[in-house]
């Protein structure tokens, strides 16, 4: 079938069955392909395969059919060439700067990425003369400000956590190739099913698996999804020898995390948007923040950039730390834990967990208040989450 392309069919349809060739045992479900080598059949293949000349696999550090499926279906989610998988987001995060900075070079931040994101370039890169700059968000003039002639990647998430703000990934991807920067953006909260940011003039594409990916919290991965140029170039030569692989099994969860991912999100936003509502009119809530609302500051841009509004939600309440901590350990069903995009319902006090590392002082200069509370929304029935936060409100 030469005219047959997988770009033709719907995100959905990719999910389920793009990337994948039955074996000879004519198998339904994609198999784990359980090896650490691969075998050749003489000593001739052997050396094609090693220097390039012949396409295959080799060794499981750089490929294996069942990452491969994964990496596959990923890419034609996200719109984007190629796909490298890693063993978890941190280590695909860590790729992209590995793979494409060098000593000298400045990177600009949003200061309201993942902790650990912020650790990474502000504790480990810089140990290598990369300096970062961390901006606000959602302010264009200060991306923009910050960028000097050495700056080569603007990196945000959008929305952000745990505000939820929205990022102009159009208007921002405009700035830094005007400055000759790449715009990488961490996909995690929206996935390709809400937002495409290579769509939109992106890079880059990183994401933590572990999140809506796998969907049920059960293995910890990550993903890059750029040009091959810049996959070819940058990305998996470091796979290659940094070694922080995605193994098969994960890939394997994985995979089965992608098949239902679209009918999860949608869910996961219309329980999420639906609490949002209803937050909004109980009287112990001071603010609630979600795009879906028309009160949220950038809701106008989440409608047209997303196809939906996202599944976390957060909100202050009238009373302070005490109230926030009142409210959580009222909940008798939900989880208190910091994980988010699970089919189970979570929640959270980000300023004394997530983000307890900042100054006091930081934390209100950001917006994160000792009253706000994070949920993110699972599938059980949103009325059984109500009724659990209404046992502390
Ligand atoms: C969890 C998370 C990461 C890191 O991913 P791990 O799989 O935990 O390494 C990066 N970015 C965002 C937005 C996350 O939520």
């Amino acid at each position: 079938m030469t005219d047959f392309d997988w770009n033709n069919y719907s995100l959905e349809t990719q999910a389920i069955r793009a990337g994948y060739d039955r074996t000879h045992h004519d198998e339904h479900s994609i198999p784990i392909f359980a090896t650490s080598s691969y075998v050749f059949k003489s000593a001739e293949e052997a050396a094609l395969r090693f220097t390039g000349k012949q396409p295959g696999n080799i060794y499981s550090r750089f490929t294996n059919p069942t990452v491969d499926v994964f990496q596959q279906r990923l890419a034609l989610m996200e719109k984007g060439e190629r796909c490298l998988a890693f063993s978890s987001g941190m280590a695909a995060i860590m790729a992209v700067g590995m793979g494409l900075l060098k000593a000298g070079d400045h990177v600009v931040c949003s200061r309201s990425v993942f902790g650990n994101t912020v650790l990474l370039f502000q504790n480990y890169f810089s140990k290598f003369g990369v300096e970062t700059d961390f901006v606000e968000l959602t302010s264009l003039a200060t991306w923009e400000a910050a960028i000097k002639p050495n700056t080569r990647f603007l990196f945000l998430e959008t929305p952000s956590n745990p505000l939820i703000e929205i990022a102009d990934i159009k208007v921002l991807a405009e700035i830094a190739h005007n400055h000759g920067c790449l715009l990488i953006v961490d996909n995690v909260f929206c996935t390709p099913v809400l937002l495409k940011p290579l769509e939109l003039g992106a890079d880059i594409v990183v994401h933590s698996a572990t999140k809506y990916i796998d969907g049920q919290g059960r293995c910890v991965g990550g993903a890059v999804i750029a040009s091959d140029e810049i996959i070819e170039n940058n990305i998996y030569p470091y796979l290659r020898t940094g070694g922080a692989t995605m193994s098969p099994f994960n890939a394997w969860v994985f995979l089965s995390g992608l098949e239902t991912l679209a009918v999860r999100m949608k869910a996961h936003c219309d329980s999420a948007f639906d609490l949002a509502k209803w937050l909004d009119r109980q009287s112990g809530v001071a603010k609630v923040h979600y795009p879906g609302l028309n009160s949220h500051a950038q809701h106008e841009l989440a409608k047209t950039q997303q196809s939906h509004f996202g599944g976390v939600v957060s909100f202050e309440l009238t009373g302070g730390q005490e109230h926030a901590w009142r409210l959580i350990d009222a909940t008798k069903m939900i989880s208190i834990t910091a994980n988010l995009g699970d089919v189970k319902s979570t929640i959270t006090h980000p300023a004394t967990t997530t983000h307890s590392r900042l100054s006091p002082e930081v934390r209100a200069e950001v917006g994160i208040k000792d009253s706000l509370v994070r949920i993110s929304v699972g599938l059980e029935n949103v009325e059984d989450i109500k009724n659990d936060l209404l046992n502390g409100l």
